[in-house]
């Protein structure tokens, strides 16, 4: 595999992205393809401003090969990595830093080296799927968690009232690094009716758990679908993340009701991100960055591309490049007043589409 191509599996069809994973595992465990040669950067059209010449995810520190650590969390131009089942706290090779902070996530698979004592990160190796969102400066993109499996957007039924379009820039940003996605709607005790929107994610094919930490209802279900596997947990703060993980795991007592970090036994709380090992296989990310998620790496005219039921339409819009908004002869707008696309779906799609052309994050 020449190149990581992120943006080619955000376009491609389901079997086209797993064939492209596949390539970059394979790459990852093939000793003979190992290279640390750095590669070229490529500029690429970005949905947050101008066109960004050099990331500081670079493209060029990736590396194929084998790998002997795992990046645990890093901490500026340090890193907390688990080598050998051992967690050792490392620097970063200045060549993968900007000088004061190293563009390692969790999860990166990395080469360390000992020299002179000190355990030094040479080199990481090709990311197969990636969180991220817009750093600060925005013309950047930060990696928060590389190689997981899944993101799982968790969502209360009600109380914190559900926000569609929060769960719609998880799945965008999970499509985007080519993570796949399963909705667990929490809080199934509370009375009232399930939020209408989750009939519409059904229909796309997103799998839902429905559980509550009350009754039990749907624990098994959860644990399942994180076992053998590793996960973030993303959603608004008060759905019940750390509530599910306690009742997987009782010997994590996480703080619940306010404090939603991840704390770990004794360890001084950051707001780093972090990965934890459970029981049953499970590795889980905590990122407290996914809480404030901007998204990267997607412009207004790539959008359709992430809601598949708007995508299929665009092609009958009058114009090639149409925005759906007031357009004539608009397929997407027509379907929409037709009652065809959710409506909540569209609305989403709208102020996603909005909020690309302003730079903003939610
Ligand atoms: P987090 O911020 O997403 O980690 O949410 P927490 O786990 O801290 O939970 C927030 C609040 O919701 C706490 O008061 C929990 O006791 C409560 N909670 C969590 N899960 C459930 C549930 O399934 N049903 C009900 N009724 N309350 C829950
Ligand atoms: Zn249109």
């Amino acid at each position: 595999m020449e190149e990581y191509e992120l943006s080619l599996m955000a376009k491609g069809k389901g079997k086209q992205r797993k064939r492209i994973r596949k390539r970059a595992w394979d790459a990852e465990h093939d000793v003979d393809t190992a290279s640390r040669e750095p590669r070229r950067v490529r500029g690429r059209e970005t949905g947050v401003g101008a066109p960004v010449e050099e990331s500081f995810d670079c493209a060029a520190c990736f590396t194929e090969g084998p790998a002997n650590g795992l990046v645990v969390s890093p901490y500026g131009v340090l890193a907390f990595v688990e080598v050998d089942g051992i967690e050792r706290l490392c620097r970063v090779q200045e060549a993968l830093t900007d000088g004061k902070t190293s563009f390692l996530a969790p999860g990166d698979r990395v080469v360390i080296e000992e020299r002179d004592g000190e355990n030094i990160v040479i080199a990481v190796r090709v990311r197969h799927t990636k969180l991220s969102r817009p750093a600060i400066e925005r013309q950047r993109e930060q990696v928060f968690a590389a190689n997981i499996d899944q993101l799982v957007v968790v969502a209360a039924k009600t109380r914190p009232r559900f926000k569609p379009g929060v769960v719609d820039r998880y799945l965008i940003a999970a499509e985007f690094g080519g993570v796949s996605t399963v909705l667990c709607l929490n809080k199934s005790d509370l009375p009232g009716a399930e939020p209408e929107s989750i009939r519409n994610y059904e229909d796309l094919g997103l799998p839902v758990i429905r559980s509550s930490c009350q009754t039990g209802e749907g624990i098994d279900a959860f644990r399942a679908a994180l076992e053998g596997k590793t996960s973030v947990l993303a959603g608004q703060s008060g759905v019940g993340k750390s509530s599910l993980l306690n009742a997987i795991e009782p010997d994590l007592e996480l703080d619940t009701g306010g404090v939603s970090e991840i704390t770990g036994k004794g360890r001084h709380t950051t707001s780093a991100s972090r990965l934890y090992h459970l029981k049953g296989g499970i590795q889980i990310i905590d990122t407290p960055g996914i809480r404030q998620l901007g998204l990267w790496g997607v412009s207004p005219g790539e959008l359709d591309v992430y809601f598949p039921e708007i995508a299929a339409l665009t092609a009958h819009c009058r114009f090639r490049d149409c925005s759906h908004g007031k357009e004539p002869d608009c397929a997407v707008r027509q379907a929409y007043e037709a009652g065809q696309i959710a409506p909540l779906r569209f609305t989403s799609y709208m102020h996603i589409r909005e909020s690309l052309g302003e730079n903003q994050v939610f």
